[in-house]
């Protein structure tokens, strides 16, 4: 089979989607499925739904453009706040948008309007992350003028926490945001559809038996797709942590000194030159391996190898690991766990051949407006 490819094991990420759905229910939360992981791969959303997701969501409205032409047709939320730029297209793919600006909820009524459609929108309000959102003193504001604002429903509001600088979702911010739902609300004589507490992060809060107040859905990437928290990137209970795994081959194995020959300056990517942590300054020559994938095609800081091979570096192109106890040749293939940093990124480049595994048979995952690999496994 071709190389390098990612293996999807999509048995395992309908079982997660399943469990996380069925857990978070017990809670009267729904899930918001999130694509972007995967490129808004349609395969990927109609497995979401199918395992009991209430809403899909993404970050890129190419992304769910590309879900509406392979024929998905239920809720679909736009998961970054909307370009002015892109309003136009937002409003005619995605059912919802995550919003903090008035400009850009201005601009989306506009286009609705021309469109004769109804946009939702969420409002997202900042509780101490700092990415984006609302001050929570000006939520009030932006709610009176929203309300106000043609072919525009107001869905409900949401934050999102950790991303940024690993805040933690717990008892004092989801309280601040189930009042902030409450009080909001009450100023205005109306009901929110939805309080959207944030992203997989949550998971441990929601799980944790503590009082959900007016949370009733989390937005889910990682968790589904990895199995993990990604605050403490610890395996989540019940749940498949190797759904993905890279595999990518030998292209050149040979036995070579540790250390380089010559003066230092800076590699590639500027890093110091003396492969820290490889053993560079112990003497003697290494069983070293170059695996034919680079940092165009993947994060190598997200990688896990095998064990009896070690990562030393990545440039552009290469892999360059070494091995220890492990028999490889030319054309050998090494097979990664990845983490979330590598799945985005092996997950984007072109270079890597995604194939499906679903019920003991393998498919090529097709991805129109990329430019595909020549040959595409099967
Ligand atoms: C990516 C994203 C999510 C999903 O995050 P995971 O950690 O993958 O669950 C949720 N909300 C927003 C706004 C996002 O951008």
């Amino acid at each position: 089979m071709t190389a390098p490819r990612i293996e999807i094991d999509f048995d395992k990420i309908r079982h997660n989607a399943r469990t996380l759905v069925e857990r978070l229910g017990q809670r009267r939360i729904s899930v918001t499925g999130v694509t972007k992981a995967a490129l808004g791969s349609p395969e990927l959303g109609k497995l979401l739904i199918g395992a009991g997701v209430s809403d899909l969501g993404d970050s890129r409205i190419e992304n769910i453009e590309t879900m509406r032409s392979a024929g998905i047709r239920g809720s679909v939320t736009l998961l970054r706040s909307p370009m002015l730029s892109q309003a136009q297209r937002v409003v005619e793919h995605a059912t919802a948008s995550l919003n903090t600006e008035i400009d850009v909820i201005r601009r989306l009524s506009q286009c609705a309007q021309q469109v004769d459609r109804e946009h939702e929108v969420i409002l997202m309000v900042e509780l101490g992350d700092l990415r984006e959102g609302i001050m929570p003193g000006d939520l009030e504001g932006m709610v009176h003028r929203t309300l106000q604002l043609p072919n525009i429903v107001l869905r409900g509001i949401g934050t999102n926490l950790a991303c940024r600088h690993g805040v933690t979702p717990d008892a004092a911010n989801m309280d601040q945001l189930s009042s902030l739902a409450t009080k909001t609300e009450a100023a205005f004589g109306i009901r929110f559809a939805s309080v959207s507490g944030g992203n997989s992060a949550n998971l441990t809060w929601a799980l944790s038996g503590a009082e959900t107040g007016r949370i009733n859905d989390l937005r889910l990437g990682e968790s589904i797709l990895l199995g993990c928290d990604p605050l403490s990137r610890k395996p989540i209970s019940g749940l498949y942590t190797d759904a993905f795994t890279l595999v990518a081959e030998v292209i050149e194995l040979k036995t070579k000194p540790q250390a380089p020959t010559g003066e230092l300056q800076q590699s590639a990517f500027g890093e110091p030159t003396a492969a820290s942590g490889s053993g560079a300054t112990e003497s003697g020559a290494i069983s070293q391996c170059i695996l034919g994938i680079g940092r165009q095609d993947v994060d190598p800081a997200g990688l896990r190898a095998p064990s009896g091979i070690k990562l030393l570096a990545a440039t552009s192109d290469h892999l360059v690991v070494r091995l220890a106890g492990q028999f490889l040749s030319v054309g050998s293939e090494v097979r990664f766990d990845v983490g979330y940093s590598a799945l985005l990124r092996a997950m984007t480049s072109p270079f890597v051949v995604k194939v499906v595994k679903s019920e003991g048979t393998h498919r090529s995952l097709g991805r129109p407006g990329l430019a595909a690999p020549k040959s595409y496994a099967m």
